[in-house]
């Protein structure tokens, strides 16, 4: 299918109500339309839905998405039926249905209605889900998420790995797209050879977030008092300090609320309704900091997040990069300060001992990664986004400045000094 501009621009009237498109979306959209593989690679928040919900609501047939969580899909169909007249129009297609009402999902798609179809890489694989797809016109096949299809991502799902061969039984040609927010060239191989899409056409968004300033501390036994310290300076506004234990968190939660700081605590630990009231005081601003595990930050979205604290390192670049990536949304200051001491990578090392081989090879691997961050005295953006496979020019770069080793630079002398005294 092909489409000018004009109607493209309408049509995201139409549809969102946008009068423009974000970043590379409409390229995107453009590739999706005219039958290409894509491939995708933004940062959360980069606006990927759309880049397939919109050609979806444009083409004949039905677009099967991929994606990982039920609550993530039933939030986007949600949405999109929010913009059409028929709730047909977008279905979930997952285990929690009835009969009655899979009849009716079946039934849409067969009339035509139903322009996104959302399922769960493991409903994709009922052979009987697999028949009636192979009945029906689809128009193509969005993998969001497509990062867990590789063992280096964070979040690896064993059967995005069928992906390809049961999108091959459904229908010979149907145009794969894949969508996702980790940029570090191992998965992104991984993603392409796995989808087979070799030759997808690549939009790759720049990961530079130049509102945030990066800074590691040395870790020592007064790292409390040094975070409560930094937190007094940001009274009344928001920021989260992220911790490796749950009974870290409570500690520290703890700590802080005696030092006069409004904090609550959040982990997997606390039942849903205490999760869910410390989450809501946090975005209603009722307290200025949360202390948590990495269980708090999926699909948060408060965007004046000032500042970003790991208590302790995380397990890699990944990791870090997500978790600092929720200050600073609306692009004022993301204070990102990290505490580090090599006995935290040991301790993370510890925690894979009882995991297959291959698994403590990679996660070896990313702390190492970890550490070379933690130790550089080059930019730190440049480290970052090195690692992510981008060119980064530490001198005039936007947001070049913005880290303690471009602020504070090593001096030469010192870096001996200190080698000597090791
Ligand atoms: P991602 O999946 O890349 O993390 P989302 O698809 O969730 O990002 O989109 C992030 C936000 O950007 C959403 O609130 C969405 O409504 C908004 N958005 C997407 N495209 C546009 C656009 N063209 N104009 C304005 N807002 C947009
Ligand atoms: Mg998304």
């Amino acid at each position: 299918m092909s489409v000018n501009e004009k109607d493209l621009h309408s049509a995201l009237k139409t549809f969102f109500g946008f009068s423009v498109f974000k970043g590379l979306q409409e390229p995107v959209i453009k590739s999706i339309l005219s039958g290409k593989d894509t491939f995708v690679v933004m940062p959360t928040g980069g606006g990927k839905s759309l880049c397939y919900q919109l050609p979806a609501l444009m083409q004949e047939g039905t677009a099967i998405v991929v994606s990982p969580l039920i609550a993530l899909m039933k939030n986007q169909v949600d949405a999109i039926r929010g913009i059409s007249d028929h709730d047909g129009v977008a279905h979930v297609l997952n285990s929690s249905l009835n009969k009655t009402e899979i009849k009716q999902v079946k039934q849409d798609i067969t009339d035509g209605i139903t322009k996104l179809l959302y399922v769960a890489p493991e409903s994709l694989t009922k052979e009987e889900n697999v028949e009636f797809l192979r009945s029906v016109k689809i128009s193509f096949m969005a993998v969001d998420e497509a990062h867990c299809i590789s063992e280096w991502g964070h979040d690896f799902r064993p059967e995005y790995r069928n992906l390809k061969s049961i999108i091959e039984r459904i229908g010979d040609n149907i145009p794969i797209i894949g969508l996702t927010a980790t940029a570090t060239p191992k998965v992104q191989e991984d993603i392409l050879k796995n989808l087979n899409i070799h030759d997808a056409k690549t939009f790759k968004a720049s990961f530079n977030r130049p509102n945030l300033y990066y800074e590691v501390r040395p870790k020592t036994k007064n790292v409390d008092a040094d975070i409560i310290r930094f937190v007094k300076k940001y009274e009344g506004k928001s920021g989260i300090v992220y911790c490796l234990s749950r009974k870290r968190v409570e500690e520290l939660a703890q700590t802080l609320q005696v030092n006069g700081i409004k904090a609550v605590p959040y982990h997997a630990g606390l039942d849903a309704k205490t999760r869910a009231k410390h989450q809501d005081m946090f975005l209603m601003e009722d307290v200025d900091v949360v202390v948590a595990t990495i269980a708090f930050g999926m699909g948060i979205d408060k965007p004046d997040v000032r500042f970003v604290i790991h208590h302790d390192i995380p397990k890699s670049i990944e990791s870090y990069y997500q978790e600092t990536g929720r200050a600073g949304r609306d692009g004022g200051e993301g204070y990102c300060l990290a505490f580090y001491a090599y006995k935290d990578i040991e301790k993370l090392e510890k925690f894979m001992s009882g995991k297959p081989v291959a698994e403590q090879e990679i996660g070896h691997a990313l702390l190492q990664e970890v550490v070379g961050f933690a130790e550089t005295s080059i930019s730190r953006r440049k480290f970052i986004l090195h690692y992510f496979g981008e060119e980064f020019d530490s001198e005039t770069g936007e947001g070049a400045e913005l880290d303690d080793n471009m602020r504070y630079p090593k001096k030469q002398l010192e870096a001996q000094d200190h080698v000597v005294l090791l």
